[in-house]
């Protein structure tokens, strides 16, 4: 390199055959040494080091050492007279591309240039040269270029994997931390200019520390390579992967704020980790749970946009994993209540606040009481009954699970000892005290100190006992055998594990879960056929059946018409007291005839919450009272016609515009113009948000979403609502007609 730039200084003169104008050119060269530079300037082409051009002054090539023409595999002859430009092939990566859009400007600019980096327009192999050139004048006229070039094509490959490198995930080939918040920076900037909007996705695995403690490191990395490939499968195209470190994976969507959109996407992801792995021979199973946050609305800035995405991340793993959650302002609550339930559950036990109850099981063909469920409840002091679906996850993850899950065992062991009969009683086992290899001998205590026969306890367990198999369970389902307890398989259908453990783990009980059971009776649905196939494989393995969550008759006439053994569901008992149990059974048999709707009405849930209804432009508040996709019911405003348009505000910029349908007094049926979408947290949301570029635009100052309600009137004007008379008469809290609100 060294020897080109100083022999070509020395040679360049010569070059071409022109006695040009340049300094270098007027230098006199005595014939010897002549002689000499060419010998060498012939010897460095040679060489293939470097190489030696010169256009005209229109800038067609004039001269072009032969190395050149032999790396593009053309003729030397085919390439003098045409363009400079035709040696150099366009870049896909954006710096170099631009680097070597520049080189024209430069040329038509005559100015001189030293060691740009161009992509040879070579098709067979990438070849990379950095290319120098000086204009040649004469009396101010300019004669075309001369300069050199150089085969830099390894050095700028080393350059480039190191780059890579620096921006790549290693293991899976992903985009680092580092370009992830690169990318995502750039884009958010750009995307505020252009006031577009871009999702973002956090993704945790669930349950990956328990693949990596057991099988080992190198199969916890396979996995994540797994993982990582699945996730490119179904993230859509010109959505960037990456992985922060650990199992944290992070998806950036450009111009995606479509929640119905989001949702499918996160339910995907989802489902296709949540499928089974084959690593190193071994099969395992783990979980995804994923944040989503919208820029602008959840955030606006790179970081902002983040801190809300971790946090919805946070908000669905805190709610029984497996899950996906928008970010909303109330996650800020939630995460603190939830960092609150943490901290009290380990003295809930010391301080009496947990208790049993107990589920009625119902044979389908008599309705008598065989045996009942006993779920832990958790009266705490301030947020009052706190669901074991937050508290028990959280005890598996603060090892209390222990000491909840033998407090449970003891005391429903001695409940049902005091109870007359042979009802049996269930329990529920956390697959982490089921592989606690002494719990065969805590079951054995439990039974001895209360007196309980065997053969009235019944443990349930959950197919996730399977997820991550060692060879010790077998040794453990023949211990608990051996002790003489019944076993039930419980959520029958919720997990991704095989059926064939079925045909050798000894239970004597499916239990098929309620996600089985809604939407059964609806024309069409598969879960009919799937039902009716759990039923003839427990029967033909002996086992018992018990359909979980039934609520409806049409449910129960379909149990019974499959022949399903036994029912637990809100259409005979909720879990009551023990004090109820005794008194139901004092006289010994417990019947309970089922009541409840007709029909599940699976997609209206019962809700209780302000909303606002706008219409012209007055903004009323009333109460939300039920909730559908397609609709609501609201009750607060009198005598409202029937097709009034209203447009529902349900906070944080969520409107929808609705009909009315129904309407008697104060209590109206709306229908929304457009159906709502999976809030992932069981709720509903509306698809899109009112971009906060509209509130900017109407003068608000551009920031993520504010918390709580925005003055917004309908019909293009998106200022505070002008308060003009309201047309509809409201009621206040306590019912009465009242004047404006
Ligand atoms: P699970 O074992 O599947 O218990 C059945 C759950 O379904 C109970 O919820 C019960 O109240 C509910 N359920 C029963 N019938 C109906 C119905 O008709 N409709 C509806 N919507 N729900 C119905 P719960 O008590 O909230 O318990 C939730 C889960 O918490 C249990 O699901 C179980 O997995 C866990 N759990 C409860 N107690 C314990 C325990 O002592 N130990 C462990 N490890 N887990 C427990
Ligand atoms: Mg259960
Ligand atoms: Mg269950």
């Amino acid at each position: 390199m060294e020897f080109a730039r100083s022999g070509f200084g020395k040679v360049r003169g010569l070059l071409g055959g022109r006695s040009g104008g340049s300094p270098a050119a007027a230098t006199r060269l005595s014939g010897t040494e002549q002689q000499q530079a060419l010998l060498l300037l012939h010897d460095y082409e040679q060489s293939g080091l470097g190489w030696f051009w010169s256009t005209n002054s229109e800038g067609r090539i004039e001269y072009l050492s032969h190395c050149v023409a032999a790396k593009l595999g053309k003729d030397i002859g085919a390439l003098v007279g045409q363009s400079f430009h035709a040696l150099f092939a366009p870049d896909d990566n954006e710096d170099e591309a631009a680097a070597q859009r520049s080189l024209p400007l430069i040329l038509s600019a005559h100015k001189p240039f030293s060691e740009r980096v161009v992509r040879a327009a070579n098709e067979a192999e990438e070849v990379w040269w950095s290319i120098s050139g000086r204009p040649q004048f004469s009396g101010g006229t300019f004669l075309g270029y001369r300069g050199n070039g150089s085969d830099i094509t390894a050095s700028h490959r080393s350059h480039k994997d190191a780059s890579r490198l620096a921006m790549y995930d290693s293991l899976t080939g992903l985009a680092n931390r580092h370009r992830m918040t690169q990318r995502l920076t750039a884009i958010l900037t750009a995307y505020k200019a252009a006031k577009r909007s871009c999702a973002l996705m956090m993704i945790d695995l669930d349950r990956f520390k328990q693949v990596n403690d057991t099988l080992g490191h190198p199969a916890g990395d396979e996995l994540l390579k797994q993982v990582a490939q699945r996730l490119q499968q179904v993230v859509p195209e010109k959505c960037e992967t990456g992985r922060l470190g650990g199992d944290e994976f992070q998806v950036i969507l450009p111009d995606v704020d479509d929640r119905g959109n989001l949702g499918e996407i996160a339910k995907k992801i989802i489902s296709i980790l949540s499928q089974p792995y084959s690593v190193e021979g071994s099969r395992c199973v783990i979980g995804a749970s994923v944040g989503i946050a919208i820029a602008p609305y959840d955030g606006i800035s790179s970081d902002e946009l983040v801190r809300s995405a971790d946090l919805a991340l946070y908000s669905a793993k805190g709610n029984g994993r497996g899950q996906f959650r928008f970010y909303s302002a109330d996650l800020h609550n939630e995460a603190e209540r939830r960092r609150q339930i943490e901290e009290d559950l380990r003295d809930a036990l010391g301080n009496d606040q947990i208790y049993l109850a107990y589920q009625p099981v119902v044979a389908t063909s008599s309705n008598i009481v065989v045996a009942m469920e006993a779920v832990l409840r958790w009266r705490h002091p301030e947020l009052g009954e706190v669901s074991p679906g937050i508290f028990i996850p959280i005890a598996e993850e603060t090892n209390l699970i222990g000491a909840l899950g033998d407090w449970a065992l003891r005391k429903a062991c001695a409940d049902a000892a005091g109870l007359p009969g042979n009802l049996r009683v269930a329990v529920n086992v956390s697959p982490m005290q089921f592989a606690n290899p002494g719990f065969p001998s805590l079951v054995t205590q439990a039974l001895a100190d209360s007196e309980l026969a065997p053969e009235r306890l019944e443990l349930e367990l959950t197919e996730s006992i399977f997820l991550n198999v060692d060879s010790d369970i077998d040794e453990m389902f023949a211990a608990l055998k051996r002790v003489g307890v019944r076993l039930a398989l419980d959520d029958f259908g919720t997990g991704y594990s095989s059926l064939g453990y079925l045909k050798t783990a000894p239970f004597d009980k499916i239990k098929i879960d309620q996600s089985f059971i809604r939407g059964v009776t609806e024309p069409g649905s598969r879960n009919l056929a799937i039902i009716k196939a759990i039923v003839s494989l427990a029967e033909a393995l002996d086992m018992d059946t018990t359909a979980e969550g039934i609520e409806a008759h049409d449910e129960l006439d379909l149990m019974r018409s499959l022949k399903v053994s036994q029912i637990q569901g809100y259409i005979y008992a909720r879990p009551v007291t023990l004090d109820e149990v005794e008194e139901a059974m004092a006289n010994g048999e417990w019947v309970i005839d089922p009541s409840g709707p007709n029909r599940y009405r699976s997609d209206r849930m019962t809700v209780l919450r302000k909303i606002g209804l706008i219409h012209e432009d007055y903004r009323y508040e009333v109460t939300m009272r039920n909730l559908s996709r397609t609709g609501c019911l609201i009750e607060g405003l009198l005598d409202v016609p029937i097709d009034t348009h209203f447009v529902v505000d349900f906070g944080e910029g969520q409107l929808a515009v609705a009909v009315v349908k129904r309407s008697t007094g104060s209590m109206q049926g709306l229908e929304f113009e457009l159906p709502l979408v999976d809030d992932g947290a069981g709720g509903l949301c509306t698809r899109n948000r009112v971009s906060p570029y509209l509130l900017a635009a109407a003068g608000m100052p551009l920031a993520s979403l504010p918390e709580g309600y925005y003055p917004l009137a309908p019909g293009g004007s998106h200022g505070p609502a002008s308060f003009s008379m309201p047309r509809f008469a409201e009621m206040n809290d306590a019912g009465r007609k009242s004047g404006r609100a």
